[in-house]
């Protein structure tokens, strides 16, 4: 069996140790530098992204009322996010009494132990797995692979990040920055395929790969988009059938899931998965929309003997302490926000450095993996609201950034930042000394471009400054008023 390796490659996967003392910022300055440099590829995401825009405007051009539907999904997700307490021990019974077993993990590093155990007690040698964001938020693969098991992603873009050594480049369409040659390319080398550039010949080769191994695999790992406390159900949609063939031919299924998944009702489903699949991707519905509700029972031919769910906290608890920001949790992981993001077109999905790319991963990750190191992704976002305007259970995405700035400028404030503040403040409050620093910076203006000083250097290393206007504002203003 081809058992691909996720372990490093040249775009690691994020650990949960961040290294501190600034490096994840420093990661990302260096690699937004070189991804905005790429510009084959930054328009070969454009296409593709300009191309999901019009599908999906189309698509939302089908609803009666869109914004309608927005506020609802919405108020689904905040009654449900409003009562975790209530709703996830009903979960948890009514999965119970389905046969299934809930395991608690605060954290990934018990997350990982748990999932372990598990795959340790099946006597598994091999483990498939299907698009799962929170196995990647645990590192997962890698803790597997540590332990000596073979574990295949059955997702085709997760399948071909593995192939690459790569994590996921964005989190609903993992391989979108590889090209089809790319990709033929990939499977000629570990597969032995001839080579193609058709999409369906594609994925036939990676099918034909994955066929056999569904049924090696002793343990299948798979994600939940919603647990639904009502009945004890899991809820997973997809488009390529490969969660219904994780979830049901091995022995033994495994679903891991952020506690903030947990929904009311069935009925919730009704505006939540069209939605999800309108904002996500464009489609009425994504292909395969399943309700997993516990193992095998006796007389029924086929499913898994045994079901468990991991509910992952990692401090998704502390997020949901802190009102303001508490709506964040309401994510339904659609990827829209990506989608429409300025700088995720520019700087590219690795550049992050974190498993959940974008305006949401900037706004989440701090609260996951700490302010302190994580604040610089507040700062990747110009702010303009594309990402609230395309949300579909209207998270306010731009103004968490603003109170991700905030909060950290309390907390750690930043002391050049804070005397540069202070300085301006002073001028400003001065009109003559003001008046007086224009009149220097328009006379030193073409000394600073040609000399770059150290203060600028890194300012102007992106930037063009303008030519110095001959006159200041003010004294074109008086001169139109005497006029
Ligand atoms: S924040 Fe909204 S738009 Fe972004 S992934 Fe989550 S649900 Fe989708």
């Amino acid at each position: 069996m081809i058992a691909p390796q996720s372990s490093p490659g040249s775009h690691p996967a994020p650990a949960d140790d961040d290294g501190g003392h600034g490096v994840a910022k420093r990661r990302f300055l260096h690699d937004a530098a070189v991804s905005a440099g790429d510009e084959p590829r930054r328009g070969f995401i454009r296409r593709a992204l300009a191309g999901y825009e019009r599908t999906r405007d189309a698509q939302q051009a089908r609803y009666r009322d869109y914004e309608q539907a927005r506020d609802a999904a919405s108020l689904a997700k905040w009654a449900a996010v409003n009562h975790l307490d209530e709703l996830l021990p009903r979960f948890e019974a009514a999965f119970t009494a389905n046969g299934g077993v809930v395991h608690w993990a605060r954290d990934a590093a018990e997350a990982r132990r748990i999932v372990l155990d598990l795959v340790h007690a099946a006597g598994a040698k091999a483990v498939i797995k299907s698009k799962c964001m929170t196995s990647e938020e645990i590192h997962l693969n890698a803790a597997l692979e540590a332990e000596g098991y073979a574990v295949v992603e059955s997702d085709l873009g997760e399948f071909i990040q593995q192939l690459r050594g790569e994590p996921p480049y964005h989190f609903v369409f993992p391989c979108m920055h590889v090209r089809r040659d790319e990709i033929s390319a990939l499977f000629s080398e570990h597969l032995g395929s001839q080579p193609t550039s058709d999409p369906e010949q594609l994925t036939m080769i990676a099918r034909r790969h994955m066929r056999r191994l569904y049924v090696e695999a002793d343990v299948g790992i798979t994600g939940a988009n919603f647990l639904v406390a009502e009945t004890g159900q899991i809820s997973i949609t997809e488009n390529e059938g490969n969660a219904r063939l994780t979830a049901g031919l091995p022995r033994v299924h495994i679903a891991i899931a952020g506690i903030e998944k947990v929904i009311e009702r069935v009925d919730d489903l009704a505006v939540l998965l069209p939605m999800l699949a309108t904002a996500g991707t464009g489609q009425p519905l994504t292909c395969y929309n399943t309700l997993y509700a516990g193992p095998r029972r006796a007389g029924e031919c086929d499913g898994p003997e045994e079901m468990h769910l991991v509910l992952l906290d990692n401090r998704r608890t502390m997020l949901l302490a802190d009102a303001e920001q508490r709506d964040a949790l309401h994510c339904i992981r659609c990827g829209a926000c990506l989608n429409v993001c300025p700088i995720f077109k520019n700087v590219g999905g690795f550049t992050y450095g974190t498993t959940y790319q974008g305006p949401i991963g900037s706004v989440i990750t701090p609260h996951l993996r700490g302010l302190a190191e994580w604040n610089h992704l507040s700062g990747a976002s110009s702010l303009c609201g594309a990402c609230s305007a395309a949300c579909p259970v209207r998270i306010d995405i731009h103004h968490h950034l603003l109170h991700n700035r905030r909060n950290a400028a309390r907390t750690a404030p930043d002391r050049r930042e804070r005397f540069g503040h202070r300085v301006f403040a002073f001028v400003a409050a001065r009109p003559w000394l003001f008046a007086l620093a224009g009149r220097l910076g328009r006379l030193t203006l073409p000394l600073a471009k040609r000399l770059r000083p150290p203060l600028l250097r890194e300012w102007l290393s992106s930037r063009d400054l303008p030519p110095a206007p001959r006159r200041s504002f003010r004294s074109q203003w008086r001169a139109r008023r005497g006029a």
